[in-house]
């Protein structure tokens, strides 16, 4: 294997898969086993999981409710997702941990870092919900944050696209797929690898990002032992 720690992001709408709305048990079940690969090869897995497919802050622009509001609501949401994905890793006989940056200790443990890196050396799924805890953050910030705070190889971007490219390819046939991009040349594209705070703080600090197909068996897999699947990011 390439990567011995990886932070691994699933956006909330992959889980709601052929759904318009909330979650498919079949491709949450999907892919508790294509993790439990990647666990039995020793790799250290923490995970950010998105709220998309249940709520978005954003949502509530125009309507006359409070942002803020919207993104407490955004973040909630998320850790419904967390409750879902725990259960189903465990399913497949991995201890997990969900930790939240906002406190609801009657159901996951508070975010500590300490805590969190002692759960992986044990071989624990640690999945992290709630995003950062802020509103006005998204929670490709939040996988980036964490993946830096806990000494993450990489940032996996497991979406249902296979890569970045110049376009967006589920509108222009012509759209071509870049193997590796370096963040000068994506910043100097203008390509959205992912929301502009999330990309800075990856740039920052110097953390690769591969953007890959995560509906396709054994991707994730085959991204953590090196194979060049989707796209790498990185200085
Ligand atoms: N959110 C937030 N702060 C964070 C992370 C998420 O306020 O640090 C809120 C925000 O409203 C966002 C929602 O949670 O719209 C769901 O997260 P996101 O849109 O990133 O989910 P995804 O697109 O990955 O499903």
């Amino acid at each position: 294997m390439v990567y011995k720690r990886i932070l691994l992001k699933i956006s909330g709408e992959s889980l709601s898969g052929d759904q318009d709305y909330g979650i498919e048990t079949n491709r949450l079940n999907t892919y508790a086993q294509e993790i439990k690969k990647v666990v039995d090869m020793g790799v250290e897995i923490a995970m950010v999981i998105g709220g998309g497919n249940i709520f978005r802050g954003l949502s509530v622009l125009g309507s006359g409710l409070d942002r803020v509001q919207g993104d407490h609501m955004g973040m909630l949401a998320t850790v419904i997702n967390g409750l879902a994905l725990q259960v189903s890793i465990e399913n497949v006989g991995i201890p997990t941990r969900l930790q939240t940056a906002i406190r609801m200790e009657s159901i996951a443990e508070p975010y500590i870092r300490r805590r969190a890196v002692r759960h992986l050396e044990k071989g624990r799924v640690v999945i992290f919900g709630s995003g950062t805890g802020n509103p006005f953050f998204t929670t490709d910030s939040a996988a980036v944050l964490r993946a830096a705070e806990i000494g993450a190889d990489v940032v996996l971007k497991g979406t249902r696209v296979d890569g970045i490219y110049n376009t967006d390819p589920e509108k222009d046939n012509n759209a071509k797929k870049f193997d590796s991009i370096s963040f000068n040349e994506a910043m100097a594209k203008k390509i959205k690898v992912m929301d502009s705070t999330a990309f800075t703080l990856s740039y920052e600090n110097n953390l690769p990002i591969i953007v890959f197909d995560m509906n396709k068996k054994d991707n994730l897999k085959r991204v953590v032992s090196g194979e060049k699947i989707g796209t790498i990011c990185k200085s």
